[in-house]
């Protein structure tokens, strides 16, 4: 079960948490949890302020987020009984404070003490929804994620060793799970093998979930957030969106990736290779019943599921007539992004040029001037990939056609449409994004 930060914001929703895993207990759950909510965005500005040289400043803005974890131990743990989450709250005070002064001083390499600072949401939210659970009576042990899940050396977007997590997590976690007790863990936060802090990237805590279940082949994997399942599209542009019953993971993954951000984009694979349904629920409204992804989930009557969108999108195209009827080209062009260890998202081409989306505009400059060996180089920036989903989407007649004459105003920079069986995506302007995705929705929901 993973609770996200909304979901233990604040005393309210640490007594939802504590109904909703009672509820449940003769399942054997295990607990991966997010950091409070606002913490880790928090964090995160600390470390670019001392980063910046204030260290008093980084330390001050934590303050508050402190006494927000001190508010909820205070509510639920008894002042006569021993409690360890505040001797947990005094040394990650004293450690951030030392991590924070080291990023001013930029004594160590930076990408790890962001990762080492921004672990503390989730180690304190872990500690903290562990000592609750135990004042409440639930049978709680606090496990540290960073010794469990195993990952390379990439600060801020680390990849898990699977192999080594799965023995570490069944290793440590079953036995627990034998003698009846809770394991409580952070998502987000892994270590590398040399025991260094890593993160697996914003929103990772689904990720973290997906891989414990799937180390130790759970029978469900649940993701417990602030909306009913997965909906109809954000409803944060639609505010009519409805949540659908069934997804398949082939649907569900291509939604991630396309700025679903209900799901975290690599959560859906570790469930498909254990073959783990997965739920989507409200801790808000734990009596609905959310979004179940399946194998396989059947088609939809008007063969459309879901919406997404993903906005910060860069358009790069790329064009060389000599490379007309010689071979090699798009080799050629790959292996610019392979060195500089950039994903493409959506990808058109013809027999002399490509187009192709980026959502990382970091590297953009160099591989541009790479790219230019090749041929003539246009950037576009300013652009949001709208990605609708449905089982049968690809083998449906007219649908493409009803698609594009719902929005027959706006201009279609790229599509890209045959690839997945469930999936067509196009490319628009940013501002023109929440208005074609409105109108889709009122067309097909
Ligand atoms: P958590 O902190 O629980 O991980 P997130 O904020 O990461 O929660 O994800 C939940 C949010 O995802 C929702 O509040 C909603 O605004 C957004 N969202 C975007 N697309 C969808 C969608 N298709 N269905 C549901 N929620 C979506
Ligand atoms: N706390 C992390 C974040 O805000 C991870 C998560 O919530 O999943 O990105
Ligand atoms: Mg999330």
């Amino acid at each position: 079960m993973k609770f996200g930060g909304t979901s233990v914001g604040d005393v309210a929703a640490f007594e939802r948490v504590f109904h909703i895993v009672s509820s449940q207990i003769e399942k054997h759950p295990v607990l991966v949890v997010s950091a409070m909510t606002k913490v880790t965005d928090a964090l995160l500005t600390a470390f670019d302020t001392a980063k910046k040289g204030d260290f008093d400043a980084a330390v001050a803005l934590l303050e508050p987020h402190f006494e927000r974890h001190v508010e909820v131990a205070k509510h639920f743990i008894p002042a006569d009984s021993p409690n360890l989450f505040d001797a947990e709250l005094e040394f990650a005070r004293d450690e951030l404070s030392d991590l924070l002064m080291r990023a001013s001083r930029r004594s160590l390499p930076l990408a790890m003490l962001k990762d080492a600072i921004v672990s503390y949401g989730e180690q304190l939210s872990s500690r903290l929804l562990s000592e609750v659970l135990k004042a409440k009576g639930v049978k709680s042990r606090h496990v540290d994620s960073r010794r469990l899940i195993v990952t390379d050396d990439e600060y801020g977007a680390a990849q898990p060793i699977v192999d080594e997590t799965n023995e570490i997590v069944r290793l440590e976690l079953q036995p627990l799970l034998n003698a009846e007790e809770v394991p409580i863990m952070g998502g987000f936060i892994a270590g590398n093998r040399a025991g260094e802090t890593t993160t697996l990237g914003r929103g990772g805590s689904d990720y973290s979930a997906a891989l414990v279940a799937a180390a130790l082949e759970a029978n469900e994997l649940q993701i417990w957030t602030d909306v009913t399942g997965v909906m109809t599209c954000d409803p944060r542009i639609c505010s009519d969106a409805r949540t659908i019953p069934v997804l398949s993971y082939e649907e569900a993954a291509e939604l991630a990736y396309f700025g679903a951000k209900v799901l975290h984009p690599k959560t859906i694979k570790p469930a498909i290779d254990s073959s783990i349904p997965v739920r989507v629920c409200n801790t808000f409204r734990p009596n609905e019943i959310g979004t179940m992804v399946l194998a396989h989930s059947g088609e939809a009557p008007n063969k459309i599921k879901s919406i997404a969108s993903k906005k910060n999108i860069t358009i790069l195209r790329i064009t060389s007539a000599r490379m007309l009827g010689a071979y090699g080209f798009m080799s050629a062009v790959f292996q610019v992004f392979d060195r500089h260890r950039t994903v493409i998202d959506v990808i058109s081409t013809s027999e002399v040029s490509v187009a192709l989306t980026l959502d990382d505009p970091g590297s953009v400059e160099k591989i541009v001037t790479d790219l230019s060996r090749l041929g003539d180089v246009e950037v576009e920036k300013g652009y949001a990939v709208i990605c609708v989903v449905g089982e049968g989407l690809r083998a449906s007649t007219g649908l493409a056609a009803k698609i594009f004459s719902t929005i027959d105003d706006v201009n279609v920079a790229l599509v890209s449409h045959g690839a997945s069986a469930v999936n067509l995506t196009f490319v628009v302007k940013e501002t023109d994004a929440p208005n074609v995705i409105r109108k889709l929705h009122k067309e097909f929901f």
